[in-house]
């Protein structure tokens, strides 16, 4: 592939089997099992690796301690130098980044070409946050006395990523870490480990010309659930941020609670869509499309429950899926195409088998859910977005499928609407589309939506990188990307400063 050539990734490798251990100073292949990715597109094999193993990350955490000692002394807005020139690079190769995620998840181009915007954008937000990592200063109850906060590097940081935001996770997490003074290591999806590398010769190439910039600062390593494990159980890393399953979440987080480590999380969602009767429907309709089809489904943030008050539902399941049959489904770097494949065939056989459960918890599927044949690359999964009327308590609407099938429910009155939409154990995004302006507040009122994310006539998906991203409940709690969620990335000390000639004790105490 022409992309990969352009971005120097086909040089990081020995014969036909890429590099699996990558910290700028060394390069080397991995030391474990063999495996190779496939596209999605068409299944055809796209590169090949043998896992690193829990072994080789021993000499690289002892490269990331010695990076952190040198960039954690680089002054911030340096650091922000970095990341200036790391956007401007992306920017450079943004055509043949997007192709790249679109070879390895799918997507359709102009998704990829959003998600390394995103990428671009997160690198300016970056830059100027390497200016503002301000403390507070504080009033001292002591005379002569002062008392300030600052906040310094943490320490290495890995980044556990998922495979359908190949690029812009490790992006959120990388571009504000290295401003906060921390080298990042990717141990990206297995599914997308070129995009990976395609990152890794970006960072790079800048890292080249800025030689007080350690090049482990950013740092890859290629492998499965057992470098996962292995990186969660280091002491090395002060923060493990990982993006994925609720399961795999769980994993890490007992695996990072056991040190004492901080876990950054951002798994599963289930996310919901109120629609009133006093909506604008042309508005919602375009917004439940793009929300729940858009990416194939495979989004956190995918649209997955419609809760439709009970006098608009008919109607609306009737424009929703005469929308859906005109969506074009096919090769994802085709032009016109909004559909593209599912990741894998296991991704179309848990799809068949929520359908199938659906149907035996007294749902109706009312569009879609086959596997599509014609005009599509032989060897992908493609699906036509699938549409269930079920009721809202059948237990495989509480469960995340990661494929396009949208539920539709129905309630009569706001507070059970609310009360459906806060019923999952997930909590990540949810939207109202509502002209009522009491329906909307109460949605972002403490008594509404219990998601990270809570949108009004906005759908789920397609989240502004100046925000705070994340959710609550079973999505984990973390917060990436805009907002303070710098702070993660760093940690504070409290500084009293006695400038007086006495030392008198807090709370009053005497001690003589
Ligand atoms: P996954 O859980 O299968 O894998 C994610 C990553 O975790 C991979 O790199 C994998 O190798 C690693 N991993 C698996 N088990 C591990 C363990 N025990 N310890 C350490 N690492 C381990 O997820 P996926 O199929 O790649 O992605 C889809 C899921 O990710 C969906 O649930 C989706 O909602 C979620 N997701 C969430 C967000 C968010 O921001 N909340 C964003 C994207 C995707």
């Amino acid at each position: 592939h022409a992309c990969l050539e352009t971005l120097g990734v086909n040089q990081l490798k020995q014969g036909d089997t890429f590099y699996s251990v990558l910290t700028g100073n060394t390069v080397a292949l991995g030391q474990g099992e063999a495996f190779s990715a496939h596209s999605p597109i068409d299944g055809a094999k796209l590169s090949q690796f043998n896992n690193a193993t829990p072994a080789q990350l021993d000499a690289v955490n002892a490269e990331l301690q010695e990076a952190f000692k040198a960039l954690r002394v680089i002054p911030a807005p340096r650091r922000g130098e970095l990341v200036r020139r790391i956007g401007e690079e992306a920017r450079k190769y943004k055509h043949e980044l997007a192709q790249v995620i679109s070879l390895e998840a799918g997507k359709i181009l102009p998704e990829a070409l959003g998600e390394v915007q995103e990428w671009i954008d997160v690198c300016d937000f970056a830059v100027g946050q390497s200016r503002m990592l301000h403390g507070l200063s504080i009033v001292s109850e002591r005379p002569g006395h002062r008392m300030m906060e600052q906040w310094h590097p943490l320490g290495p940081v890995a980044v556990i990523t998922a495979f359908n935001f190949p690029m812009a996770v490790w992006a959120w997490n990388a571009m504000l870490g290295l401003v906060c003074g921390d080298p990042i290591l990717l141990k990206p999806s297995e599914k997308a480990p070129l995009c990976a590398l395609a990152m890794y010769q970006i960072a790079q190439n800048v890292i080249a010309d800025m030689p007080d910039i350690p090049k482990a600062s950013v740092s890859v390593m290629i492998g499965g659930r057992d470098l996962g494990e292995a990186i969660s159980s280091s002491p090395v890393f002060p923060l493990v941020s990982a993006t994925g399953s609720t399961a795999m979440g769980k994993a890490v987080a007992e695996t990072v609670a056991k040190r004492l480590g901080r876990s950054l999380l951002e798994l599963g969602g289930n996310n919901a869509m109120i629609v009133s009767d006093t909506a604008d429907l042309d508005l919602a309709l375009r917004a439940i499309v793009f929300s729940a089809a858009g990416t194939a489904g495979q989004r956190c943030t995918t649209l997955r429950r419609l809760i439709t008050h009970e006098t608009i539902v008919d109607g609306l399941v009737e424009r929703v899926a005469k929308a859906y049959s005109s969506l074009r489904i096919g090769n994802p770097m085709e032009e016109g195409n909004l559909v593209g494949p599912l990741i894998d065939e296991g991704s179309f056989a848990r799809m068949q088998s929520a359908l199938e459960a659906a149907k035996a918890q007294g749902g109706e599927v009312v569009f879609g859910g086959e596997r599509v044949a014609e005009n599509v690359p032989a060897g992908g999964f493609y699906v036509r977005p699938a549409i269930v009327r079920i009721a809202h308590d059948a237990p495989i609407v509480h469960e995340e499928t990661f494929a396009p099938i949208l539920y539709v429910l129905t309630y009569s009155d706001f507070e059970e609407a609310l009360e459906i939409q806060n019923e999952v154990p997930q909590g990540l995004s949810s939207a109202v589309f509502t002209e009522s302006m009491r329906e909307a507040e109460l949605f972002m009122s403490p008594a509404g939506s219990d998601c990270g994310i809570a949108n009004v006539n906005i759908g789920t998906s397609g989240a502004e990188i100046g925000g705070a991203f994340g959710g609550e409940k079973e999505t984990g709690g973390g917060r990436e990307s805009g907002s303070d969620a710098w702070r993660n990335y760093m940690r504070r000390t409290t500084n009293t400063v006695n400038y007086g000639g006495d030392l008198p004790l807090a709370q009053g105490i005497v001690f003589e």
